[in-house]
């Protein structure tokens, strides 16, 4: 609310130094100087809409992501740039990694932040991993699995897909059976499938990868933090986020760890990786990662976005991921119960299986969902989501994530959904 108020008094004051404007029009060297670009001979002239100022309106971000960014992660990303080879942006990403490694529950040395979002990470794992020709195995059951298919696919690799529909769970019997069948050298999971609201279990499927000499990689860009993910307990080769979600920092970051086996896999490649912006061996350098003297220049890395994510990280190492696992169980648990007071029902049955940090709920019969979600946004100025990929016109998302994981924005999201229910159009087939 706090965040609200101070963003309507920028627009306030933006508005009002736009009127003022207008009646010094005569006197006002800014205005003149912008009717006479506007009047420019350039064969492009500046765009009109170059020439008003930024709009950008708070929301209740209550999707699967982003989340909102609160104010102290918001002001350490608007800290003053300093170069991303001085000394103390080696320190801020010196931090970056340690914070990585707490969330993550591992000791990988080789753990960075990758400079995008969370499809960086997902190219930068498959990229370094997997050679072209080697064969991959990937579960499907949402659209992440069949998003990593495709990037493996298109670096040239043999890709066999495990498909379950959205939501659905593989037994490790299934993931053995493959994994003997198709020798691969990868296998994928989605910890979080945000587009499904599953927390895929994962204990175990290390111990069957590190049989079959094959890597484990987990996305958890939607469930890290929201809820219990051991990295190296649970025998996970290479493990990424993204920094958008209940990290709640700008997107545009996303924290990757390989383990040793992964390291010993990718720094013994025949073929370089076929990106040069994610290949490893530079990235290890540049995040001091490779036990050389000098950092060297890679690229220019996102320093606001790594004040934000080191901030980010702060933040959940100060809290403790015991409760923030806590928290986030607690909300979803308190939504669950008002989404069922309502009458709805929860798209993934078995409660243990829901991601406590995005609740996907059936599509209420006889209604639009496109219409409830433009009356949520249009009335309560507040985001939900449809489904994506397998799951469109299957389900409605709430995501209440680390900083806006609370009990006071489930009501809100409740009473939202609520109005939406009486007020949107219901068939009457
Ligand atoms: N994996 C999962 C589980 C996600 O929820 C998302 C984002 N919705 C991604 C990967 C991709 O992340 P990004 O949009 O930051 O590239």
């Amino acid at each position: 609310m706090m965040q609200r108020a101070l963003f309507s008094r920028g627009a306030l004051l933006a508005q009002q130094a736009t009127t003022l404007e207008g009646s010094l029009a005569s006197k006002s060297a800014p205005l003149l100087q912008r009717l006479d670009r506007s009047m420019s001979s350039l064969p492009v002239p500046p765009p009109a809409c170059m020439l008003r100022p930024l709009e950008a309106p708070y929301r209740y971000l209550f999707g699967p992501g982003p989340s909102n960014v609160p104010p102290r992660i918001q002001a350490a990303g608007g800290r003053p740039i300093i170069g991303h080879l001085h000394p103390e942006m080696y320190e801020i990403m010196n931090d970056i990694k340690k914070g990585i490694q707490y969330a993550f529950q591992t000791e990988n040395n080789m753990t960075i932040s990758m400079s995008g979002s969370g499809h960086a990470a997902m190219e930068c794992a498959v990229f370094n991993t997997v050679e072209p020709g080697e064969s991959v195995l990937v579960a499907v059951n949402g659209i992440w699995g069949e998003r990593v298919a495709e990037i493996a696919e298109r670096m040239g690799a043999n890709v066999t897909r495990m498909v379950k529909s959205p939501g659905g769970c593989f037994t490790l019997q299934e993931i053995e059976q493959a994994m003997a069948k198709h020798k691969p050298v990868l296998f994928f999971l989605t910890h979080g499938e945000s587009s499904a609201g599953l927390c895929h279990p994962v204990d175990g499927i290390g111990d069957i990868c590190l049989k079959h000499n094959c890597l484990f990689l987990v996305d958890t860009v939607a469930s890290l933090g929201a809820a219990p993910i051991f990295m190296d307990r649970q025998k996970i080769d290479i493990l990424y986020t993204g920094s958008q979600k209940a990290l709640n920092a700008p997107p545009g970051t996303a924290p990757i760890s390989f383990n040793e086996r992964a390291c010993q896999k990718m720094f013994n490649r025949k073929v370089k990786p076929v990106s040069y912006l994610f290949d490893m061996t530079h990235l290890s350098n540049y995040w001091g990662n490779d036990g050389q003297p000098a950092r060297l220049y890679h690229h220019t890395g996102p320093v606001s976005g790594f004040f934000a994510l080191r901030e980010s990280l702060a933040i959940l190492a100060e809290k403790g991921l015991e409760e923030s696992w806590r928290q986030h169980k607690e909300v979803a648990a308190h939504l669950y119960k008002g989404l069922e007071d309502l009458g709805l029902k929860l798209f993934i049955q078995d409660r243990d299986l829901r991601l406590p940090s995005v609740t996907t709920i059936s599509i209420p019969e006889g209604y639009n969902w496109r219409e409830i979600l433009a009356y949520v946004m249009k009335h309560h100025n507040m985001e939900f989501t449809g489904g994506l990929g397998p799951s469109m016109g299957m389900v409605i998302r709430i995501g209440l994530m680390g900083y806006n994981c609370k009990t006071t924005n489930a009501d809100m999201a409740l009473a939202a959904m609520a109005d939406a229910l009486k007020n949107c159009t219901k068939s009457k087939a």
